[in-house]
């Protein structure tokens, strides 16, 4: 039995697969905030170039891979799979954990996965500059990447506390290019309303994403790019799951139960919607399970409701589990999972019972990371950290029930820009933090009224 389960070059997927053509109901449709009508392609042009428009409200089941992106995915895929025997003994568990480590990509995350893509499908529009917005830091650097890979400009608003707590991703975008400035920023009419409220905003990815909406919308040259929730991203980061069938073949074996951590539900389709296919076709009974912070309980405590993507209120309105358009998460230091919001896909799959989430503190997830890194070596992104918590739980779960389960998670960065993290989590400065119910239900309270 190998440690290590590797594919070859070759066997990168030539496709990514798109759930939609499996799901048991066709996606809640996308409403325009004025009209509250189903938006056209042509209202999100201002936007996105019409060939990632297409893929957005795509149904057919495979989407091919152009031959450029399949070179750049090259450069780091197809990613190992890990057989974590080490982290077994460790926790004395008789389940089998498997993890996929999307960590070995050049910005450090699952993100550059759908990066690559978007800045190649945008360089083929003819756009100039691409803006964005970012929670840790992750998907700024890997969107930086991609823009330098294919010439383009890239601007990139950052959730402010962030931007504090890790300065070295800041650096990174700035190393390959980018424009980085701190969100609230001087730089948008939405960034400067916030500003006037509340000077010391620590900012949240609603604001940043209004900022950046705002950026590509007010000029001809730029697009806007997102790093999670929409279907396109999502339909990228497939590859991740695609490549785990055919590693958990060479492995002779199959998950019992998928985990990924959940912020806006990228790296968690990426690795579950090939195993819900499955699923949906009868064939196997793999359960697929988001992992999320206590402090941003999407899917385990908010409603699935129409709302903005942003703070503003400048985007469509998304059918999606939602904590409330204008929630600001408390500045943990999984940056990436602080989103009131959550990928529509994953939010209609939870609905209808195809997904499962659960949400943990930090204070425990950390402790599992660590566990983790002394384990396996590899030292864990916060975020991806929460997956490793999910699955030591189901295998301790499995233990008292005396069952032996192959787990599967998704191992979605590495933790090397976050050492201040784990700093304050190894001097004790580390605290919970509950999101209190009265805050969430004042937020929802101010939910877009949408008759349906
Ligand atoms: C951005 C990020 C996440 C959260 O985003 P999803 O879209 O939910 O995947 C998780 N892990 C890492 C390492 C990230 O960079």
């Amino acid at each position: 039995m190998e440690t290590k389960i590797v594919l070859k070059d070759s066997e990168i997927p030539k496709t990514w697969y798109n759930i939609v053509a499996d799901m048991p109901n066709p996606p809640a449709p996308v409403l325009h905030p004025g009209t509250g009508k189903p938006i056209t392609p042509d209202d999100l042009a201002p936007l996105f170039p019409m060939s990632l428009i297409e893929q957005e409200v795509a149904s057919q089941r495979f989407i091919p891979i152009p031959g450029e992106v399949r070179k750049i995915y090259a450069l780091w895929r197809p990613t190992p799979m890990y057989r974590a025997k080490r982290l077994e003994t460790a926790i004395g568990t008789r389940s089998r954990i498997y993890y996929k480590y999307e960590g070995g990509s050049p910005a450090g995350s699952h993100k550059p996965n759908t990066s690559i893509p978007q800045a190649y499908y945008n360089k083929m529009a003819g756009r100039k500059r691409i803006a964005t917005e970012t929670g840790a830091g992750q998907w700024g650097s890997a969107l930086a990447l991609g823009a330098s890979f294919f010439g383009l400009e890239a601007k990139v608003y950052m959730v402010k506390v962030s931007y504090r707590q890790k300065p070295y991703r800041r650096m990174l975008m700035e190393a390959y290019g980018a424009k980085v400035v701190p969100s609230p920023s001087e730089d948008t009419k939405s960034g400067r309303r916030i500003l006037e409220g509340d000077p010391d905003s620590p900012g949240s990815l609603g604001i940043a994403i209004s900022e950046a909406v705002e950026d590509a919308a007010t000029r001809e040259d730029t697009s806007y790019a997102l790093g999670s929730v929409l279907n396109h991203v999502l339909l990228h980061q497939t590859v991740i799951g695609v490549e785990c069938l055919e590693q958990m073949k060479i492995a002779n074996d199959y998950p019992d139960v998928v985990i990924g951590c959940c912020g806006g539900g990228s790296n968690l389709a990426g690795i579950g919607f090939p195993f819900v296919r499955d699923r949906i076709a009868g064939s196997k009974k793999t359960r697929i399970v988001a992992v999320e912070p206590s402090s941003c309980p999407t899917l385990t405590k908010g409603v699935y409701a129409y709302d903005f993507g942003d703070t503003a209120r400048l985007t469509p309105l998304l059918k999606m589990y939602t904590l409330g358009h204008d929630f600001v998460p408390a500045g943990i230091h999984a940056g990436g999972l602080r989103y009131h919001g959550e990928s529509p896909l994953v939010s209609q799959l939870f609905h209808e019972g195809l997904i499962e989430a659960q949400a943990f503190q930090q204070t425990a997830v950390f402790g599992s990371a660590l566990t983790f890194a002394r384990a396996e070596g590899i030292l864990p992104a916060p975020e991806s950290s929460h997956a490793i918590h999910g699955a030591i739980v189901e295998a301790k779960k499995a233990d008292e029930e005396g069952k032996e389960k192959a787990i599967l998670f998704n191992l979605s960065g590495h933790g090397f820009f976050d050492l201040a993290a784990y700093d304050d989590y190894l001097s004790g400065r580390l605290t919970d933090y509950e999101h209190p119910e009265s805050k969430i239900r004042e937020a929802l309270e101010r939910l877009p009224k949408v008759s349906e």
